[in-house]
């Protein structure tokens, strides 16, 4: 067993990596794995916070260096940005948007896929629209490296979900000052950042100690304990099959 296991991360914009699973790409890395990310975005319609004015033009470009940064902080080993309309990708071509996602998963022949749930956590139509797509590349088989397949719960309440069996809760002990250096890159993005994680401070509150993700595929289901400790729990079972 000498092979780095990747987890790929497939969302709509630059940041929503860094809200849901900063936590978990931290416990990824400290386990010797690989985090790539894949945005179908740059963000071009979000707000631009205590920065002022800017043309969609400058904010994506904005964007772009804070992803960069974020994604330094987080130990994102690989990213890759579509350019496919933020706040419309209801309107691109879904066979495009599928393609550059298998593509995306074949090239880092990736092991784990995390994406939105079908809620798109927060009701946005630009993550809804990524969850349906992920779904499609992975049950049509388009990527064939892939074992597992978590949607990514941030902000559901814990006692909601603690009757389901596949859930994975990453403990955030130790991993905040990371998070809160990976939301500072996000600047443009801070009233929403403060929206949900109040003023970033030192200390992580203690609502914010899990994110919390659900396998809800797998390619060889294995007979491993639940719940799992791990985003690679069970994968070697999988690697001896292949
Ligand atoms: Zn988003």
């Amino acid at each position: 067993m000498c092979k780095n296991f990747t987890a790929a991360f497939v969302y709509a914009h630059p940041d929503d990596e860094t809200f849901g699973c900063s936590y978990l790409i931290q416990d990824i890395t400290d386990r010797g794995g690989q985090a790539v990310l894949l945005t179908a975005t740059r963000g071009e319609a979000g707000k631009t916070g205590r920065l002022g004015e800017m043309s969609r033009e400058e904010l994506a470009a904005r964007r772009d260096q804070e992803l960069e940064q974020a994604a330094n902080v987080l130990g994102i080993s690989a990213v890759k940005q579509l350019d496919l309309g933020d706040g419309k990708l209801k309107d691109a071509d879904p066979e495009r948007l599928q393609q550059e996602i298998a593509d995306f998963l074949n090239l880092h022949q990736a092991d784990i896929v995390v994406t939105f749930p079908e809620d798109g956590i927060s009701g946005h139509q630009d993550h809804i629209v990524i969850h349906h797509a992920v779904n499609s590349v992975i049950y049509g088989g388009k990527a064939s490296s892939v074992q597992k397949l978590y949607y990514n719960h941030l902000g559901s309440p814990l006692s909601d979900m603690s009757g389901m069996s596949g859930l994975l809760r990453i403990d955030g002990e130790g991993k905040w000052d990371i998070k809160r250096r990976a939301l500072e890159a996000h600047e443009s993005q801070m009233f929403s950042v403060e929206r949900v994680f109040g003023q970033l401070g030192p200390n992580m509150l203690p609502q914010y100690r899990y994110e919390t993700f659900e396998l809800v595929w797998e390619r060889h289901p294995s007979a491993k304990s639940m719940p799992e400790k791990s985003v690679f729990d069970g994968l070697e079972a999988g690697e001896d099959l292949n």
